[in-house]
């Protein structure tokens, strides 16, 4: 019989781990397994904030395809997916080229959900991609670079807005303000010229996390000069403005938008039901009504049993999904059935930039951890995914050193 055609796409978290794992699993004998990325490099969407804030070179957070899967097994498409189309099991690449399967992984990743503010996509830094992370840096590092020649300063120059105080948005802010003293000497900026806000509709920043936690987060931001808004939903964002809900106007020329994330339009685009483009996939990952199409990572939605709220999109969760769709289409391949997902949260760690970090891990029981030691755990886990990924050298080379 002819050999399945395994076809992966995106060459995130997700894939990666998936394309990682048929090969080991399958190999060439028994499938033919090809993976889709926009891009000849991976690269991890959890470093971007640091790549935005200009404290960790872009060719750190990426690398090759080629070096990490091997394109002897997985078959490497460096094309854009334009659409994915169940009903006759085809793909359709930006390149003109179709690619058919017989059975599909999708980890496209996610886009910015505005919440229906007016303008975030044309008047704001909202691309949390390599590409996008390394246009930021530049912007930034150019409103300091320009500052001392201007004849005449205006108020929005060296202020920086981040809407959203969620994860990302803290993280990047952390970095930020961290790197700010430097910035300035660097560029001769007085430091009392620059302004940094962060904008958040709910209550408190980091809306879920531990109190504790939050209050520890921001006051060590409040002490870097980062001004917090919170209850104030924004409303609409112009060229060089954030126009808030209660009529407030901030002029800022730089808007980074991290208020959260929709699953890949593709995914709503293919037809699939979806909340917020996200897809609540069936226990063993397979979009429902279809026995062939398994959706990870954030284009996926998964009901957390315990508090009956979605699990929040995460690298960790995708990781464990990439995993377990390989091994359900593994199953399916080697005419066996598809069995349940469980996902093992094992913590939440959220740097704030330098050696600062915190949050939650559950390892050897339920601990706050602050400081060097939430860092230390935040980069042991990064070693652990590179050493899933492809073993110890990948760790090595790419790794952090956690102490
Ligand atoms: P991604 O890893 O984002 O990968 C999607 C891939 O699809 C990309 O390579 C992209 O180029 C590719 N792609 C997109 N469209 C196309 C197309 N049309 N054709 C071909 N390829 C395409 N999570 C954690 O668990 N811990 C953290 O500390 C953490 N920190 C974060 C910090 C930041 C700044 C951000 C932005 C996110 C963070 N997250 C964190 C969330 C985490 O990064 C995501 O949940 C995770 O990356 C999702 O994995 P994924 O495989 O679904 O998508």
């Amino acid at each position: 019989a002819a050999k399945p055609k395994i076809l992966i796409l995106g060459a995130g978290y997700g894939g990666m781990m998936a394309a990682s794992r048929l090969q080991k699993k399958l190999g060439t004998d028994r499938a033919h397994i090809t993976l889709v990325s926009k891009h000849s490099y991976h690269y991890l969407t959890t470093w971007l904030h640091e790549v935005g804030a200009g404290t960790l070179h872009h060719d750190n957070a990426r690398m090759e395809i080629r070096k990490v899967l091997n394109p002897g097994k997985t078959n490497i498409v460096q094309d854009t997916v334009t659409g994915i189309h169940t009903e006759d099991k085809t793909v359709t690449l930006k390149s003109g080229d179709d690619l058919s399967y017989d059975y599909l992984i999708i980890g496209l990743g996610a886009t910015a959900e505005t919440f229906g503010a007016e303008g975030v996509y044309e008047h704001t830094y909202h691309a949390w991609t390599l590409d996008g992370a390394r246009e930021m840096k530049d912007h930034i590092e150019f409103q300091f670079a320009q500052y001392p020649q201007q004849k005449e300063h205006k108020d929005k120059d060296l202020t920086f807005v981040v809407a959203g105080g969620g994860f990302t948005g803290i993280e990047f802010i952390g970095e930020l303000s961290e790197r700010l003293p430097e910035l300035c000497e660097h560029y001769d900026v007085p430091r009392e010229k620059v302004k940094m806000y962060v904008i958040e509709a709910a209550p408190s920043a980091l809306p879920g996390f531990d109190p504790e936690l939050v209050e520890y987060g921001m006051n060590l931001l409040e002490q870097r000069g980062v001004e917090f808004k919170v209850n104030k939903p924004i409303s609409e964002v112009k060229e060089g403005l954030v126009i808030l809900k209660d009529g407030e106007e901030i002029p800022a020329s730089t808007i980074v938008w991290a208020t959260g994330v929709r699953g890949n339009p593709l995914i709503e685009e293919a037809g699939f039901e979806a909340n917020r483009g996200r897809v609540k996939v069936d226990s063993d990952l397979r979009a429902p009504g279809h026995d062939d199409v398994f959706i990870i990572g954030d284009c996926s939605l998964i009901i957390n049993e315990e508090t009956e709220r979605p699990y929040p999109p995460t690298a960790q969760m995708a990781i464990q999904q990439g995993t377990a769709a390989a091994d359900n289409v593994t199953h399916l391949v080697m005419g066996g059935t598809p069995g349940p997902f469980k996902p093992e949260i094992l913590g939440t760690l959220a740097s704030l930039g330098g050696k600062e970090a915190m949050g939650t891990v559950s390892l050897f029981g339920h601990r706050k951890l602050y400081g060097r030691s939430a860092l230390f755990m935040k980069h042991m886990s990064d070693n652990r995914y590179f050493t899933k990924l492809n073993g110890m050298a990948l760790a090595l080379t790419k790794g952090r050193n956690p102490l």
